[in-house]
């Protein structure tokens, strides 16, 4: 059987695709195979649940465009598919007048990006956040909690009642891309497709080479790590926490949130990790080490952010450093507060010239496209992401069908 879509990767972007295409081109037969035996075990299974608002992205960019629309569609989806989420708001605090500054920019960016915030002085931010301390805050209303997982199981439902099928457990090893379909290997298996749309995530560099592209780019993984407080730590706070983040750097800052099942969590710092999917600390694969070793844009990131991810290793290493950053703004946490929570890893696209890829990047040919960045905030931003790629192969499947008829 030739399926008219395969789809590599059970994350939440892969998932979303999966039902872009089929809402688009109901009875079109698709395929979404995932190595894992369960949906969403990676990155979207190991992140902060933040519904993000779109305050950070530059003005008229992909990323704020895609993440103002999926904060609204990510929200129907839940109510809809009856999973719980939380609009509880977030604040970003300014502690000292470097980040007051930034703070006046970062408003003047949420204005231009269509989104309603508001100016908090140190007197307000105190009587809503008793346990906050800062200059000012930004309060953001619209940003939400939820847990991805579940949002990816729901979708997982959706694709299979739309007549999609989902083959867990299948490890995908290389892809051939002909002129007429796509044949997309697993072991001794193998599925033919006129379409194929790869959503690795921590492995989309290593599936796009296996299809014979010549990408100029390599995932880095870069782990995050939190801490979970103690419940009786669970009110601390009424929204979420966030540093006002340092332009310079691509992550936002550990931050204190509320999870969707009531506990409250602090991370993620941004480490260099020694294996892509390995969560406990000290994990170490050699091939994942390896592979960014012999890249040259790795040594040139690591040149260009020597002080701050030296500054993140430390931290990691040592609790009471990674508890300072938090509390600038929150002054009472204490290191018995900061229990053992399992860490999140980014897949951080890399190029060979040393730039960290911010936006999402696809790598597309004839008959494949490869989503091979897809960073934060790319949970939220999931289904019309997903809507963006299925428009594009549709379109291009009916080029194709033209091309046939003529
Ligand atoms: C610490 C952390 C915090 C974050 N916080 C937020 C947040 O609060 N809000 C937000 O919007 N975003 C957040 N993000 C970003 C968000 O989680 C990711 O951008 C998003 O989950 C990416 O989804 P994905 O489907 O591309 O990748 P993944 O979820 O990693 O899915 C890729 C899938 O492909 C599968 N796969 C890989 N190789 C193969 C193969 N060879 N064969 C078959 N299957 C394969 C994997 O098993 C995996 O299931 C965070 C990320 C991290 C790491």
């Amino acid at each position: 059987m030739i399926y008219d879509y395969c789809v590599v990767g059970g994350g939440i972007v892969g998932l979303a695709t999966a039902m872009k295409l089929l809402e688009r081109q109901p009875g079109a037969s698709l395929m979404l195979l995932e190595k894992e035996p369960t949906l969403g075990k990676h990155q979207t299974g190991h992140n902060s649940g933040v519904i993000h608002s779109g305050i950070y992205y530059t003005p008229g960019s992909l990323k704020a465009e895609l993440c103002r629309k999926g904060a609204q569609v990510t929200k129907d989806f839940c109510t809809e598919h009856a999973i719980p989420f939380e609009v509880c708001g977030k604040l970003l605090v300014a502690t000292d007048h470097i980040e007051v500054e930034r703070m006046n920019t970062l408003y003047e960016r949420a204005i231009l990006n269509n989104i309603d915030v508001e100016r908090l002085d140190a007197t307000e931010l105190k009587r809503r956040e008793p346990n906050i301390r800062g200059l000012g805050a930004l309060f953001v209303a619209a940003t939400g909690i939820v847990d991805y997982k579940l949002v990816c199981d729901a979708l997982g439902r959706v694709v299979q009642s739309a007549g999609g099928s989902i083959n867990m457990g299948v490890e995908v090893s290389s892809i051939q891309e002909g002129s007429e379909e796509v044949v997309v290997n697993a072991g001794d298996r193998s599925w033919a497709a006129r379409r194929l749309i790869a959503c690795a995530g921590l492995q989309s560099d290593r599936i796009a080479r296996s299809a014979g592209l010549d990408i100029d780019f390599r995932i880095v993984p870069f782990r995050g790590e939190y801490y979970q407080l103690p419940l009786d730590k669970n009110h601390i706070v009424n929204s979420l926490i966030y540093p006002i983040p340092d332009p310079e750097l691509p992550f936002l800052g550990i931050h204190l949130t509320r999870m969707i099942g009531g506990r409250v969590t602090v991370g993620p710092n941004a480490v260099l990790g020694f294996a892509r999917e390995g969560y406990p600390k000290f994990s170490v694969s050699a091939r994942d080490v390896r592979d960014y070793l012999s890249f040259p844009g790795f040594w040139k990131v690591m040149l260009r952010n020597r002080k701050s991810g030296t500054a993140e290793m430390k931290n990691s290493r040592l609790k009471q450093g990674y508890l300072k950053q938090c509390q600038k703004y929150c002054p009472d946490l204490r290191l018995e507060d900061l229990g053992p929570y399992e860490a999140g890893i980014r897949a951080q696209a890399v190029m060979r010239d040393g730039n960290l890829v911010n936006d999402f990047l696809f790598v597309e040919t004839d008959r494949m496209l490869h989503v091979c960045n897809a960073p934060s905030p790319a949970a939220t931003s999931a289904i019309p992401i997903g809507e963006m790629i299925a428009e594009k192969c549709i379109s291009k499947m009916s080029l194709h069908e033209q091309r046939r008829r003529a």
